[in-house]
């Protein structure tokens, strides 16, 4: 919403305003001193290969710890932060500081990390991610930018162009939570993704619903006809994990093999076989 126009106007001096307005008011002014406060930080969740049963990456994923609210979800203040601008600055700070992070890390594994929308539409994303490489001395291999479908709908020219720039760096691309936008097939075909994510709803889902299941397995499907790896999100339990295993996913992600957590070092993977 354009800053100045009628609804931030009515929003800003409605006396009955109800409280997730209010909230979301209270968060969109907080973010922007968020980062120079030092209240945000990266987690780490790890991604597991089935094939070979090793951490095969870790997504990076933000916290926000606020002064008076506690843990802020991304999924309440990403939003807001593409709605004022924020997202950028933001958005570069979450790249740096998880290229950073994972040059330091014992091994070289890969880092994954969300782009928003907003960001992919930035003509100059292509440079900040070069300039980060750099400036870090991360591997371009190691670094994987996922993005949803969502995001390269809103400008389908505008997203693919950035993103074969990105590619054209050694960076690798991911599609995030697949199967929850609109005119996937089309995006697939449209550019070389190095990887699919399911989206976690359908393994949730797929401990009571044959539809979850039938989905997981088409997917899976799908990606081995195009040649791309599939990873499966939400991974909870040993049932989900087997039917993983049984229909030949790639890799997976979930509670199952740790939580998103401060560093890798402090990630302990279970110590159970995927093929159990
Ligand atoms: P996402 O990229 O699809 O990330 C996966 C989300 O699923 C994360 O939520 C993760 O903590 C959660 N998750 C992982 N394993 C499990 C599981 O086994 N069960 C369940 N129920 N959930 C699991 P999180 O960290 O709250 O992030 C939510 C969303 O916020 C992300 O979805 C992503 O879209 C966005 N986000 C997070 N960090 C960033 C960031 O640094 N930049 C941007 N632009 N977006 C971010
Ligand atoms: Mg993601
Ligand atoms: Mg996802
Ligand atoms: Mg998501």
């Amino acid at each position: 919403r354009a800053k100045g126009s009628l609804s931030e106007h009515i929003c800003y001096y409605e006396p009955g305003m109800d409280e997730s307005a209010r909230m979301r008011r209270q968060l969109a002014n907080d973010l922007r001193q968020a980062v120079a406060r030092g209240e945000m930080t990266m987690l780490y969740q790890p991604q597991r290969s089935l094939k070979t049963n090793d951490v095969s990456g870790y997504e990076a994923l933000i916290r926000w710890r606020h002064p008076r609210l506690g843990v802020v979800s991304p999924a309440d203040f990403i939003p807001i932060a593409e709605e004022n601008g924020e997202i950028m600055r933001l958005g570069e700070w979450v790249l740096r500081t998880a290229c950073q992070e994972a040059a330091r890390w014992p091994r070289p594994d890969r880092i994954a990390v969300n782009l928003s929308a907003v960001q992919l539409l930035q003509p100059e994303l292509p440079d900040i991610v070069m300039r980060i490489l750099l400036e870090t001395g991360l591997s371009p291999s190691r670094l994987e930018l996922e993005i949803t479908e969502t995001a390269i709908i809103s400008d389908k020219v505008r997203a693919l162009h950035s993103l074969r720039r990105i590619k054209a760096l050694g960076v690798l691309v991911a599609m995030d939570d697949f199967g929850t936008g609109y005119s996937s097939l089309d995006t697939l075909h449209s550019f070389p993704f190095d990887k699919i994510k399911i989206d976690k709803s359908f393994l949730l889902e797929s401990d009571r619903s044959e539809q979850a299941r039938a989905i997981i397995r088409a997917v899976l499907a799908l990606g081995r006809s195009l040649a791309i790896p599939v990873l499966a999100e939400g991974v909870e339990t040993q049932t989900q994990l087997d039917l993983l295993v049984r229909e030949g996913c790639d890799e997976a992600q979930g509670y199952y093999f740790g939580r998103p957590a401060q560093a890798p070092s402090a990630i302990a993977p279970p110590s159970t076989s995927a093929a159990a």
